[in-house]
């Protein structure tokens, strides 16, 4: 069966989150713009502890998790409807209790912690009192793991970890660290590797630089270079099994990945709303910006890559849904993963465009969703990276030929539905 409609219960939800968010959490992307990840102050708290508790009331809260862990359970597909609302807005996941990296942190934490680490981390952080970092990617190399070289190494009952960090984000206001450390460099990487969770103040972490994107001062950004110098950490702060990274770094980053292309239909909608605005707002040259043919490919454009793209990855999600494992939708997340940033790219750009001056200054938030379309193409992996993981899971499918022609040569298929239909040609001819 087929089916492209939201239940009306639900629907009723959403539409209840798309006002909620553009009259009530809105208005905090402009007066606190970069504090969404850093802890609320007593005057903070008296705005957004509020409107965390009508998410609450609504049931919208925390609709990631199963119920087991505070949430709604009600699934990938349902979530992706919720965030392309919440991509309109930076501080709208927060207010509803599945930012990232926080998701895919308390997502692993949920399937791979001890009961006293889901206690110390994931109750708190699904309470959303507090944040947390993965800290993964190295100075010297992030799209390929097998280059890591920061260890830990055991000494009595504890693990000592040196080694650096590079773009761990949020760092700097999370209370914890997921650190993947090399524990032992005599096998493969993909068994040698460990993850430990331990808290950022622990002696020997030192966030050394707070690395800013495109428009923000430098030193003052959201992802940390760390040295991790002689950082001791007792055994139960590893994170499942000796050796598990690569599994637990994959269940992170499965989920981490379309949850990043469901809010980026919210961002990439928003960019067209703008534009069509705009361009029935604006007239030049005798007429309405709207009714200049290259103006009106834009709007078709922008329209069929995000209907497309909204398609694909609302079909993604059911697909995590149905299955239940991220494994078997490797493929369709990737894909999402390398079509994402050329969709927000793109729209955003030609909003941009549209507006003129405007459009490229710091009165309108375009130049700010280009970078973001160009983060997106490196955050959790690089587009070329994903690609491969695409077109190797397309090969699977396919086999080569069994002999120096291509299968569908018309020579041998013309002679072989000859032979099939010999008779009837035969016919044929003798009818002439
Ligand atoms: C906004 C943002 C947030 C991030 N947050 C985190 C975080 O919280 N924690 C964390 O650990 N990391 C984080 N990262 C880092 C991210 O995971 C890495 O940037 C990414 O994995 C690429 O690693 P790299 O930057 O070292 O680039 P490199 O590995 O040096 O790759 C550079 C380029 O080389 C090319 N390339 C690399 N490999 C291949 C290949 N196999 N085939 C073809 N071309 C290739 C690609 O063009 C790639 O962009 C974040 C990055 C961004 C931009």
């Amino acid at each position: 069966m087929w089916d492209f409609e939201t239940d009306p219960e639900y629907q009723e939800l959403l539409d209840w989150a798309d006002a909620f968010v553009r009259d009530e959490v809105e208005p905090l992307d402009l007066i606190w713009p970069h504090l969404q990840f850093t802890p609320l102050t007593e005057t903070r708290r008296k705005v957004v502890d509020p409107l965390k508790e009508r998410v609450r009331q609504k049931g919208l809260w925390a609709t990631h998790l199963g119920p087991d862990l505070g949430g709604q359970g009600y699934g990938q597909l349902k979530l992706g409807l919720l965030n392309e609302i919440l991509g309109r807005s930076s501080w709208a996941p927060i207010v509803f209790g599945c930012q990232a990296p926080d998701t895919g942190n308390a997502e692993i934490i949920a399937h791979y912690g001890t009961p006293e680490q889901k206690e110390r981390y994931l109750r708190p952080l699904l309470d959303g009192e507090l944040f947390s970092s993965y800290s993964m990617t190295e100075p010297q190399g992030g799209a390929d793991p097998t280059q890591f070289t920061t260890r830990a190494v055991r000494d009595g009952d504890d693990w000592v970890i040196n080694g650096w960090k590079f773009f761990s984000s949020n760092a700097n206001t999370a209370a914890f660290l997921i650190v993947m450390v090399v524990t032992n460099p005599d096998v493969s990487p993909y068994q040698g590797m460990s993850m430990f969770l331990l808290p950022t103040d622990t002696p020997g972490v030192n966030i050394v630089r707070n690395v800013g994107l495109h428009g923000e001062s430098e030193n003052e950004g959201s992802h940390a270079l760390i040295h991790y110098e002689n950082v001791r950490v007792p055994d139960s702060a590893l994170l499942g099994g000796e050796g598990q990274a690569f599994v637990i770094a994959q269940t992170r980053l499965g989920g981490g990945r379309i949850h990043h292309a469901m809010r980026t239909i919210g961002v990439a909608q928003k960019a067209i709303d703008m534009m069509c605005e705009r361009v029935l707002s604006r007239e030049t040259a005798g007429s309405l910006l709207a009714d200049k043919q290259t103006v009106q490919g834009y709007i078709a454009d922008s329209y069929a890559q995000i209907k497309q793209f909204r398609l694909f990855v609302l079909y993604t999600a059911w697909e995590i849904d149905k299955y239940n494992d991220y494994k078997k939708v490797r493929k369709d997340i990737a894909t999402a993963k390398v079509v994402m940033p050329t969709v927000l790219h793109d729209i955003a750009w030609r909003a941009m465009q549209v507006h003129g001056a405007l459009g490229v200054s710091n009165e309108m938030p375009f130049l700010g969703m280009v970078t973001g379309a160009a983060a997106l193409g490196l955050a959790d992996g690089p587009t070329e990276v994903h690609k491969t993981t695409v077109a190797k899971q397309v090969l699977r499918d396919y086999k080569a030929s069994d002999d120096v022609w291509p299968s569908e040569w018309l020579p041998r298929k013309r002679d072989a539905a000859r032979a099939r239909f010999a008779e009837y040609l035969e016919l044929e001819v003798g009818n002439l």
